[in-house]
């Protein structure tokens, strides 16, 4: 059996008998939102199915990684779950044990499986972790075991099919922008909303209807960008699935700052989705095949680095050898080749440094750490650095920034209720700094805070790092800046 929480000799935000006591969860920006895990989520589409035998043999988690955790406790204060609920099993230390219990074969019943699908794989247990514990290696594989040996509800099961036919396709996706538009511009998602058609739908696409941003044009990108100036260097891009689709000009930025930058930018065709999404939901043989086709797409381009400005899909670039390990030819190398060239587009910028002149901006900036930017990847100076770079940006920090947002993936679609009191909880540690800017790396996290700003009343203007630069390097007013991180493209549609 799996460890009873009741027989936990720690309680909520206490330590264990076999390490120092761990500080009791920080929750200066409100109260717990929920009475506990269970009431927060069940009803709410959590499986009610488990693994009788535990793990079988095919590329289960790593013993050695989860014999590892000495139950000190340190990443309690980190994990949004535990500080949510305060329930030891659903904090990493609790969950590694339902690892161990797995992999001992031991039974994971349908309570075991819902605290591992609640984890939102945010990785603030890895940064936290002193004994370091590769959390995300273990999530992952047991994620893996999960989705191909368990048979979730058909009403899970229909959701999933929904959300993984279609945020990995990037060309579905582009087409689905041309009915949402639409409707935007015609007016009838406001009329849908005030005739309490929007409310008709269930809780889950009421979330996905509502995280949909302001759509603007999305004039495709050229090949070939030239670098102004002596070139540099010669980089791809990831142009990205949602990226790509609903912050086309995010992309746009990111290639004029580059190209600032003395660096020539090739677009490849046909990259596809990184398979970030389904990797992270132990969609393990989906994963592979988007990741053998991106291989394919940017060995050809003869590029000196890969860069990406969606935290989540540089993260899953760089893990590209440890998810082809197993796969036959040369496979292996390949992954491994590429993901040595992948860089964060922050990343590789404070790595080649500035040579384009900045304009003054005068605006504080609430800075939000994407956690697969920060703890996956351990980016954190870099964006910070380029921010301050720019004359007249002030830099604020946010309250417990280690503390993810909730928009974790495709979270916020399948745990609605955790994820929305997380985006609350975020919104109001970035309305705590007073700035007049958040600016953050990863798409997800934009829809996530921007949305939950929105509905809490706080027009907030929301932009990436790159867009920042792409104004400071242009000169673009501040004015404007904050005008179209305001109402521009990609923002948050009035809520319903
Ligand atoms: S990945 Fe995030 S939610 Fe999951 S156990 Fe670690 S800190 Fe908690
Ligand atoms: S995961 Fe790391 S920090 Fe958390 S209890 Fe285990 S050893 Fe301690």
């Amino acid at each position: 059996m799996h460890p009873n929480p009741s027989q936990d000799p720690s309680p909520a935000g206490g330590g264990s008998p076999s390490g120092p006591p761990a500080p009791a969860p920080a929750l200066p920006l409100g109260p717990v939102v929920a009475a506990s895990a269970a009431s927060a989520t069940v009803g709410l589409g959590m499986p009610g199915f488990g693994l009788p035998q535990g793990f079988d043999a095919v590329q289960p988690p790593d013993a050695a990684l989860a014999a590892d955790c000495v139950h000190c406790g340190f990443c309690l204060p980190s994990c949004p779950t535990y500080v949510l609920w305060g329930e030891e099993m659903d904090s990493p230390r609790g969950r590694i044990d339902l690892i161990k219990g797995g992999l001992a074969g031991e039974g994971l019943d349908a309570t075991a499986v819902r605290h591992l699908d609640q984890c939102l794989g945010c990785m603030a247990c890895v940064t936290a972790c002193p004994s370091g514990v590769q959390y995300d290696k273990l999530i992952e594989a047991t994620r893996a075991q999960v989705e191909r040996r368990a048979t979730r509800p058909w009403r899970e099961r229909l959701l999933r099919t929904l959300v993984y036919s279609l945020f990995p396709h990037p060309r579905r996706l582009r087409a689905l922008r041309v009915p949402l538009r639409a409707c935007q511009r015609s007016g009838l998602r406001t009329l849908a909303a005030r005739a309490g058609l929007l409310r008709l739908l269930p809780a889950r696409l009421r979330a996905m209807e509502a995280l949909a941003p302001r759509l603007g044009p999305a004039p495709a990108l050229p090949r070939r960008v030239p670098a102004m100036g002596t070139r540099r260097l010669t980089v791809g891009l990831l142009t990205g699935c949602v990226q790509g689709t609903f912050f086309p000009d995010v992309n746009a930025a990111t290639t004029r700052v580059l190209a600032a930058e003395g660096c020539e930018v090739i677009v490849p065709r046909g990259q596809g989705c990184c398979g970030a999404l389904s990797a992270h939901a132990g969609r393990s043989r989906e994963a592979v095949r988007f990741a053998k086709a991106v291989i394919g797409a940017f060995e050809t381009a003869g590029v000196d680095a890969i860069v990406v400005n969606a935290a989540g899909c540089g993260s899953q670039l760089k893990e590209y050898g440890h998810l082809l390990r197993d796969e036959g030819a040369d496979w292996p190398r390949r992954a491994a080749e590429l993901a040595a060239k992948v860089r964060d587009i922050a990343e590789l910028l404070d790595e080649i440094g500035p040579v384009a002149p900045r304009h003054p901006l005068e605006v504080t900036v609430a800075y939000q750490d994407a956690c697969h930017l920060a703890h996956a990847q351990g980016v954190r100076d870099q964006p910070r650095r380029l921010l301050r770079s720019v004359p007249g940006v002030q830099l604020r920090e946010l309250p417990e920034a280690e503390i993810c947002c909730g928009s974790a993936g495709t979270y916020n679609l399948l745990h609605p209720e955790p994820a929305r009191e997380l985006g609350e909880r975020k919104a109001r540690a970035v309305l705590a700094t007073g700035a007049g800017l958040m600016v953050t790396a990863n798409p997800g996290c934009w829809m996530q805070v921007a949305t939950t700003l929105a509905g809490m009343g706080a027009r907030m203007p929301v932009a990436h790092t790159v867009q920042v630069l792409d104004a400071a390097i242009r000169g673009v007013p501040v004015e404007r800046l904050l005008a179209d991180a305001l109402d521009g493209p990609g923002t948050p549609l009035p809520a319903p």
